[in-house]
């Protein structure tokens, strides 16, 4: 090599090292990512991304500590577009989401072998339903001492955990509420839905791009872990979590010492009493059990039924395609759809759900009981005792269990025990407006249906609004815009109060 070159190739190296900072760790992708990130950083000592790093992503990081950062990028452009870009950003996702239902639908069911094809396809059209920016409408005073607004306004980066049992419409309906409240977001999403959790985010992030010019106002990370939840947690640019998932994930995210807005577990119990029409209590209820195969959160999980309408109840419930399974059949899917510790028999609570049959075809757990069932068979049932594993576990198959009781005062304290006061979802159908009220007062729960399928809760054939995030244990309920956002007071003294 000549002096020459050796002279021009160190010019062009010390340009680059001192392009990336004093360090020079130009090997180092996270040196690089950082060193651009405190590039931009205004000073409050959260890095705001800005590397050249975080171009042609679209939201799709390797790296937690990279997604969060990038995320943080979006927040600050975010911040710049106003209301309208918040707006068009929802306009973007739900477009997104309805139009490709068909093909991303098909995506989910392919990559986490659970659900239904129809319902899953149903789940991403309905993302409308999602409300956005027109729900942080602010709120004020006016009086003689002048008047003061509390207006609704942003976190920064919200952490966010999504399920495999609805992972794109989880996803997207949570990026509407977020970003709606004017916050970014990065998604550690479940392993088993992580391929279509990617290419949604990505394509949600290049629509954006094209339209308003921001790459990563939705991050995900591409291989998500143990280690990716707590490095999301713990980034200084998340400000707030959102989790979406059974009982560890809620646990885990109480622990990390960050606001978790938490949308934990349910075991929804149906009361059925004798002033109910039960035409009516047998469509509503196989419509809501057999949805998605049984995958809803605020499913129908177990029925009691006053014993002196039980057999009026199932012979409805087999009239409107529903399928009964008898003891003995029932018994052979109790084994194969469960496991029992050493020493411990059918009916103990610890029973273990076998996740081969979660989210199946109700042939599939047919062809587990040993029975042929007639095609288009929406849901299996059988009478079960209380104690039963399908009565006290949140099973999330296409079987559904029914338990006799003599009252309605016995109907609610079984549905109690077996809600296990996760203050989910509860369903009851009935005229008696003294039974309904007994019920929701000893159940508690977020959502408390009646006379309906379980998502007339969510705004489908009830009034209301829809979230694939229903906050349970930490009580916001039904997340909407306003769930991810801070109140601040503006008060101007003594003025402006024209009259
Ligand atoms: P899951 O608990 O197995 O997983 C949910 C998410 O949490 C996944 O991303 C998973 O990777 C993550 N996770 C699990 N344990 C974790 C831990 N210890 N630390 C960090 N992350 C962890 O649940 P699932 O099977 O995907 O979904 C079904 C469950 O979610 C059911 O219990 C259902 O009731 C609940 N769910 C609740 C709502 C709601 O709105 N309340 C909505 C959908 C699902």
């Amino acid at each position: 090599m000549s002096s020459v070159d050796e002279s021009l190739i160190r010019e062009i190296v010390s340009e680059v090292l001192g392009r990336l900072g004093a360090n020079g760790s130009a090997t180092n992708p996270s040196a690089i990512a950082a060193g651009a990130a405190n590039a931009t950083s205004c000073g409050c000592g959260v890095k705001k991304g800005g590397g050249a790093g975080f171009r042609g992503k679209f939201g799709v990081f390797q790296d937690a500590e990279e997604a969060c950062a990038a995320a943080q990028e979006a927040f600050v452009q975010l911040q710049k577009k106003g209301i309208a870009g918040r707006r068009r950003i929802e306009e973007i996702v739900k477009d997104l989401s309805e139009t490709n239902a068909e093909e991303w639908g098909r995506m989910e069911l392919e990559e986490t072998k659970i659900g239904r094809l129809d319902h899953k396809i149903e789940k991403l059209k309905i993302l409308k339903l999602v409300p956005g920016v027109e729900w942080l409408r602010p709120e004020a005073r006016s009086g003689d001492h002048g008047i003061t607004l509390e207006e609704f306004t942003p976190f920064g980066v919200v952490g966010a955990v999504t399920p495999s049992t609805h992972p794109i419409p989880t996803l997207s309906g949570n990026i509407v509420n977020i970003v709606a409240a004017g916050n970014s977001v990065v998604f550690n999403p479940h392993p088993s839905a992580v391929r279509c959790a990617a290419m949604a985010v990505r394509r949600y992030n290049e629509a954006i791009y094209r339209d308003i010019g921001i790459e990563n106002v939705a991050c995900v990370v591409e291989q998500p872990t143990m280690d990716s939840f707590k490095g999301i947690c713990s980034h200084d640019a998340v400000r707030l979590l959102l989790v979406t998932g059974g009982p560890g994930v809620v646990k885990a995210a109480m622990q990390t010492g960050k606001r978790a807005i938490c949308a934990g577990p349910g075991n929804p119990p149906v009361l059925v009493d004798d002033t109910a029409c039960m035409e009516r209590a047998a469509k509503a209820i196989i419509q809501g059990a057999a949805y998605d195969n049984n995958l809803l959160c605020i499913g129908e999980k177990e029925v009691f039924v006053l014993d002196k309408v039980a057999d009026k109840l199932m012979g409805a419930m087999e009239k409107h395609g529903a399928f009964r399974l008898n003891s003995a059949q029932l018994e052979v899917l109790t084994k194969a759809a469960f496991s029992f510790k050493e020493g411990q028999g059918g009916g103990c609570a610890h029973a273990a759900v076998n996740r081969d049959f979660i989210g199946k075809d109700p042939i599939v757990l047919a062809q587990a009981a040993g029975v042929v069932i007639p095609a288009g068979t929406q849901l299996l049932f059988a009478e079960t005792r209380a104690d039963h594993p399908f009565v006290v576990e949140e099973q999330m198959m296409p079987f559904l269990p029914v338990v006799r009781v003599a009252s309605v005062e016995e109907g609610v304290a079984r549905a109690v025990e077996a809600e296990h006061g996760y203050k989910h979802t509860a369903i009851i159908h009935s005229h008696d407006v003294e039974a309904m009220t007994a019920m929701g007062r000893a159940l508690d729960t977020t959502l408390f249906i009646k006379n309906g399928p379980c998502m007339a809760g969510l705004g489908l054939g009830g009034e209301g609004y829809l979230s694939f995030s229903i906050a349970t244990p930490t009580g916001e309920g039904v997340s909407n815009p306003r769930t991810f956002t801070r109140v601040r007071r503006c008060v101007m003294v003594d003025n402006l109060r024209i009259y």
